[in-house]
């Protein structure tokens, strides 16, 4: 697994996708759990916070931002804390995604997954 404990903002990052995020009006407490937060109370938050990022138009932008930096905390993109740690065990430490893009080529299909029906606890 990859060494890099806290976030690390790409040095190509880029911001302008923040100003069309629909969370810009959410509650920030949606997406970051309060401490000690377990069982249904922290599924049914992260459930709510997905389902804004589902319809956000930047969401492809937001995962990659967070996958690449490794954002140890919240609701980005789509992807909870637990679905980023799954992405991160699958990959080689010696190849982390740095290069705009490659947090959604290291996401792969779980991007979709994250927010499909299953996920929303909608199916
Ligand atoms: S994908 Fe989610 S966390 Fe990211 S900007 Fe959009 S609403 Fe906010």
């Amino acid at each position: 697994m990859p060494q890099q404990p806290l976030a690390q903002v790409p040095q190509d990052a880029q911001w302008f996708w923040q100003e069309h995020a629909a969370c810009r009006e959410a509650d920030p407490l949606l997406f970051f759990h309060p401490q000690n937060e377990r069982g249904s109370k922290r599924v049914r938050r992260d459930r709510a916070a997905k389902t804004v990022c589902a319809a956000c138009p930047v969401r492809l932008e937001c995962a990659d931002y967070a996958v690449r930096a490794r954002e140890p905390y919240g609701v980005w993109g789509g992807l909870s804390e637990e679905d980023r740690e799954a992405i991160y065990a699958r990959l080689d430490s010696r190849h982390y995604p740095r290069g705009r893009g490659d947090g959604l080529r290291a996401a792969g299909a779980d991007l979709g997954e994250a927010i499909s029906p299953r996920a929303l606890g909608i199916a």
